[in-house]
């Protein structure tokens, strides 16, 4: 089995193949791993996200990151807790967020919006 390209989709796909008993995959990058879109995006990942599978993809690899991945490997494996802001800065994003603010309570987390006043003195 070949998998094309060592993002975090790949990288992952080959993880999972691997942990399912697949003992013939092999992965091929043509420059370096994480070296796409991948890199962009480091650090972020976020736990909201407009559909219930996204969400559930996020729980998923937030749990590999933080509590499987050093164990099974003896690496940190870099992960960071930190929380996160969405900002909107018109009234359609802000929709958009309320509508994720929906699902958020699936997922156990408990999101506040604060106003551009609030944020002012925050920032
Ligand atoms: C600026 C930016 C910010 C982002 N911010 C976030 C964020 O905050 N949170 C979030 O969850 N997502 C974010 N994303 C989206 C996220 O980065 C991507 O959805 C995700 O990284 C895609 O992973 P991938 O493995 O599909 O692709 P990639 O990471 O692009 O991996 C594809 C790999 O395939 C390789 N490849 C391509 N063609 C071939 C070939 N023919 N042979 C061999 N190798 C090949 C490439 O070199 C590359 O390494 C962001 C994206 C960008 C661009």
């Amino acid at each position: 089995m070949v998998i094309i390209g060592g993002g975090s989709v790949g990288a992952s796909t080959l993880y999972h193949l691997t942990k399912l008993g697949v003992n013939n995959a092999v992965l091929l990058e043509r420059d370096q791993l994480t070296s796409g879109t991948t890199w962009h995006s480091a650090g972020l990942v976020w736990r909201l996200r407009p559909s219930d599978v996204e969400v559930e993809l996020l729980a998923h690899t937030r749990e590999l990151a933080r509590d499987v991945l050093d164990k099974e490997t003896g690496l940190w494996a870099g992960w960071n807790e930190n929380g996160g802001l969405f900002i909107a800065n018109n009234k359609e994003r802000l929709d958009e967020y309320k509508r994720l603010m929906t699902v958020s309570y699936l997922v156990l987390v408990v999101p506040t919006i604060f106003t551009s006043w609030i944020m002012s003195r925050l920032l």
